[in-house]
């Protein structure tokens, strides 16, 4: 059995002899692993269009293991390939996606990982304004993928959380409010909850011209790297390396 798909390649490395195993991220199955036989000769055609980080159609057969036995390029991404403060960018989603083990229906998420991969190719902007783009796309992949937080009331009291008002953060749950302070919740202040609050309303185009503070900058990043940890049950290696806003 074979059938055609859209995907996009996430990575490959050398596979037995001269195969070459991809990870390739399609919306009917999110990640799915596919064998390309003798990919390392020359003479291998197939192999070329498999780009890191670029969108092609692709034929599987289907067997013990799938493998590859059609591609064409849709659009290569390239300029994310000749950067390579973008490459880690990418390889931050990358990460994201192949922690990502659930193997149902991935059309919506599939969605977004097109939009952050245009986005990111995008030379209209700038290396800043993609990192926070990068981390808005964590929000969003990991809500739609079923691990969104609670962030209109109180986990504990369900008091409903005021937007001025600052409260804490329990990693991969959502937020407390002060009444029940303890040093182990992060600090998420009024500016921070509005903003999180907003992330699954708006488009990845609004947040290029969202302005938030350093200091939210700041908690947002904890958080992030907090709420990686709490749905994985490991740190980002990505987020990690990403200090930089
Ligand atoms: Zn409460």
């Amino acid at each position: 059995m074979s059938f055609k798909t859209e995907a996009f390649v996430l990575q490959a490395k050398d596979w037995r002899k001269a195969d070459r195993l991809y990870e390739l991220f399609t919306p009917q199955e999110g990640v799915i692993h596919a064998v390309l036989r003798s990919a390392a000769k020359p003479t291998s055609k197939l192999a070329g269009h498999m780009l890191p980080f670029s969108k092609v159609r692709i034929m599987i057969g289907r067997g013990r293991m799938d493998h590859l036995a059609g591609a064409a390029v849709i659009k290569d991404y390239a300029n994310i390939r000749t950067d390579l403060k973008l490459m880690s960018l990418a390889a931050a989603i990358v990460e994201l996606l192949l922690k990502d083990k659930s193997s149902e229906n991935k059309h919506l998420e599939y969605l977004q990982v097109e939009k952050i991969f245009e986005l990111l190719n995008d030379q209209n902007i700038n290396f800043e304004q993609k990192l926070v783009l990068v981390r808005v796309f964590l929000w969003k992949y990991l809500s739609i993928a079923g691990w969104q937080p609670e962030l209109d009331n109180c986990l504990f009291c369900h008091k409903d959380m005021n937007i001025e008002q600052a409260g804490q953060y329990l990693p991969g749950r959502g937020i407390i409010c002060l009444e029940h302070k303890e040093s182990s919740y992060l600090p998420i202040n009024a500016e921070l909850l509005v903003f999180l609050r907003s992330i699954n309303e708006l488009d990845f185009e609004e947040f290029i011209k969202i302005n938030i503070s350093d200091k939210t900058k700041k908690e947002w990043r904890k958080i992030s790297q907090a709420y990686y940890q709490a749905v994985f049950d490991q740190p980002s290696q990505a987020l990690k390396i990403l200090p930089y806003a």
